[in-house]
């Protein structure tokens, strides 16, 4: 009853030499008190307050010391070497029970982990089929266009004086501007993952206006509109990245807001600070993304299922490439849709450096 109590309120035993039970660990061998002087006190490692005697035996598999086996009585000589030898057999079989229970426990989490593991694996190895599958098929419509256009000019199925001709070169110069888009981000994806080139500070406000200037002939030539407002983040509002990745940033969230916002539609990119923080938002009134796929599409490979979505191309890297660029700067990136047809907001918050 006594030990009860004390193990509830979490009695620790001394183990170190000068208590018995420090004593068996060390010398791996049983110990027998018959009586305890009576003007000594209680030694920390008594379970009971008046112990009188106490017999503790050690806890031995596979050559180790796994514990001890602590008898206490509040009796004088209430422990003979009889009750040793007996109470020595049982505590083999516990300690070899203990073990058989340790390894049981041991296995059963390897298995979890293997099981995990191999779930893991089986994940990624259907994500990289997908991949393949997505490449393969986004490749080939480019292609497919590229060679079927040149295979017209070539067979003089074409006015090559006239429109036909210019039409021609135009399907093929945009179909090739989407193939080397592809191969890009899949390059990009793959540079990213092998190396972690050092940063230095740069203006996010430049970045941003440089790949709006490109833009805007794409928005123009597609009837959206596309504004910004970066008076609040000024030329010092420096973040900590390479300028390559910080543009690849920007351009893929201003690419994906115009690709997915059909004509008339608006694209309104914002930037501003909070002195720790510098905050870029790109909101479009496009399509939308549905609320339960808002985290699903920066996984790699990842694209919302529709075919008005499919028909816009991509190989479903973009997204993925850009949090793994930005939590590789210390920051973070969220996605915000009211749902399908309701517009998209993407919002990356990187940490601000001093000029
Ligand atoms: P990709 O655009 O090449 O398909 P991303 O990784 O850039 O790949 O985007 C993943 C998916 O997220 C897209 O296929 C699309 O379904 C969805 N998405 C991304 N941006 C937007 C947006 N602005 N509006 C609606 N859906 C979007």
């Amino acid at each position: 009853m006594e030990g009860r109590t004390r193990l509830a309120a979490r009695h620790r035993l001394r183990t170190n030499g000068a208590s018995t039970v420090g004593k068996c660990l060390a010398t791996r061998h049983p110990l027998l008190t018959a009586a305890r002087p009576s003007e000594a006190p209680a030694p920390n490692s008594s379970w009971l307050k008046h112990m009188q005697s106490e017999m503790v035996l050690p806890l031995i598999t596979h050559g180790l010391v796994i514990g001890v086996l602590s008898a206490q009585s509040s009796r004088s000589d209430a422990f003979s070497s009889q009750d040793i030898t007996g109470f020595q057999i049982m505590c083999d079989q516990l300690a070899n029970a203990i073990e058989n229970a340790r390894l049981l426990a041991d296995a059963q989490q390897r298995a979890e982990d293997l099981a995990q593991a191999y779930d893991q694996l089986k994940e990624l190895e259907t994500l990289k089929d997908k991949f393949m599958q997505n490449v393969s098929h986004e490749l080939r419509t480019p292609l497919t266009m590229i060679r079927g256009y040149a295979e017209f000019m070539l067979g003089g199925q074409l006015d090559m004086a006239g429109a036909d001709h210019r039409d021609a070169l135009r399907v093929i110069l945009r179909n090739s501007e989407a193939l080397s888009e592809m191969v890009t981000d899949i390059l990009a994806m793959l540079e990213i993952s092998a190396t972690k080139t050092a940063a230095t500070a740069i203006s996010i406000a430049e970045t941003v206006e440089d790949s709006l200037a490109g833009f805007h002939i794409v928005a123009a030539r597609q009837g959206v509109a596309l504004n910004a407002n970066l008076t609040t983040c000024h030329q010092d509002c420096l973040v900590m990245a390479r300028s390559d990745h910080l543009r690849r940033i920007v351009d893929n969230l201003l690419g994906n807001a115009l690709k997915f916002t059909p004509t008339g539609g608006q694209v309104h990119v914002r930037l501003w600070e909070d002195g720790q923080r510098v905050y870029l938002e790109v909101a479009d009134t496009g399509i939308g993304i549905p609320a339960h796929l808002q985290e699903r599409i920066f996984e790699r490979f990842y694209q919302v299922d529709s075919v008005q979505r499919r028909a816009r191309g991509g190989a479903g890297l973009g997204l993925a490439l850009v949090r793994e660029l930005v939590d590789g700067y210390g920051g973070s990136i969220r996605a915000f849709s009211a749902g399908v047809d309701q517009g998209s907001t993407f919002t990356v918050i990187l940490p601000r450096v001093a000029a």
